[in-house]
């Protein structure tokens, strides 16, 4: 079997604030296979977005690494200097399409300025090869071509976020991160952009995609490998469908069942909001981090951790409702 493209190994990392350090990730292990959409999903605040930044090594107080590793195509990115990482990884190995993109276009630019700015960032190709990339992109991906030379204003919300995306894959880079892209789009809208993301995977534009999401149910129409994180911790892992159709954490229902999708069950269930508020990862709670908001809490959960155990080969699960009695 090939090499996963990229492999992130007991990654801990936590801000240093006035306040205390804040734990936003905690021991995490992930991989994403080649040719494989991978989902992290979990309510904000959970440490996703951080997460993204430890794997991209994207490292900036009050940001700190406490340990761990991340092997991209076999280059160990933890360990090279930001101006290499800006070099060799942003841009040409791996991009980043983060969550407040599609607002933080600069209105005064048009989009092909700003392509311009972000391209030039790690090469230095000419006005006439910039345009070409964008070209070739833009058919590929049957995105009207003139919309570079219209403002972000000019552009609807839908549209806009998928001239980011397909922007984000001009230097070919084999990896692309997209936190949240279609948190703030109708749903037909959301519809296009998971089909664009989709070509974008199947016509090989791009080898691998991590999809950060809280809406879990997305992840059906679109993810071949599901995480679920859950205070800075990795609570459940494992094929989507498998995830998807038989979620065995407590925090994973919840998720699943916190958002109406199109299915009779769920319009039969309705929305069930989960009860209270991710912790405070200053200090989270003892145990399980999850106990005090989960319905299956037991005595074992409020003062011993349950350990991230495999199930079944490709996926695992942090809950005591599944630990033998050895592994309890
Ligand atoms: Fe709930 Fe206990 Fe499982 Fe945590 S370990 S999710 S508290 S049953």
């Amino acid at each position: 079997m090939a090499e996963p493209l990229l492999i992130g190994l007991n990654l801990r990392a936590f801000y240093r604030l006035k306040m205390g350090g804040v734990r936003a990730v905690d021991g995490v292990d992930i991989t994403v296979p080649r040719g494989s959409i991978v989902g992290l999903a979990g309510e904000s605040g959970c440490g996703k977005t951080t997460l993204v930044n430890v794997l991209l090594a994207n490292v900036r107080p009050p940001l700190e690494l406490l340990g761990g590793s991340v092997l991209l195509d076999g280059l160990d990115v933890l360990k090279m200097s930001r101006d290499e990482v800006r070099k060799k990884v942003w841009g040409v190995k791996v991009s980043y399409v983060p969550q407040a993109a599609l607002n933080a276009l600069n209105p005064t630019k048009r989009i092909i300025d700003l392509i311009r700015d972000a391209v030039r960032q790690h090469t230095p190709a000419t006005d006439q090869e910039i345009v070409s990339m964008c070209k070739r992109r833009f058919e590929e991906l049957n995105l009207p071509f003139d919309s570079i030379y219209r403002y972000p204003h000019e552009l609807s919300g839908g549209m806009r976020q998928r001239v980011i995306i397909a922007t984000s894959t001009l230097l070919n880079p084999q990896l692309l991160f997209v936190d949240e892209p279609t948190s703030a789009l109708d749903v037909s809208t959301q519809k296009q952009v998971l089909r664009m993301l989709l070509d974008i995977k199947n016509d090989r534009i791009i080898d691998s995609i991590v999809f950060v999401t809280h809406e879990l149910p997305l992840l059906r129409q679109i993810a071949s490998h599901v995480y679920i994180m859950y205070a800075g911790k990795i609570v459940e892992y494992g094929p989507a469908e498998e995830i998807l159709l038989e979620p065995q954490h407590p925090y994973t229902k919840a998720l699943m069942y916190s958002v109406m999708t199109p299915e009779p069950e769920s319009r039969q269930r309705g929305i069930i909001s989960i009860p209270g508020e991710p912790p405070s990862l200053i200090s989270p709670p003892p145990g399980c981090r999850f106990h005090p908001r989960c319905p299956h809490a037991m005595d074992i959960c409020r003062t011993r951790e349950p350990a991230l155990v495999e199930l079944r080969s490709g996926s695992g699960v942090a809950c005591f409702l599944h630990h033998s009695k050895e592994a309890a």
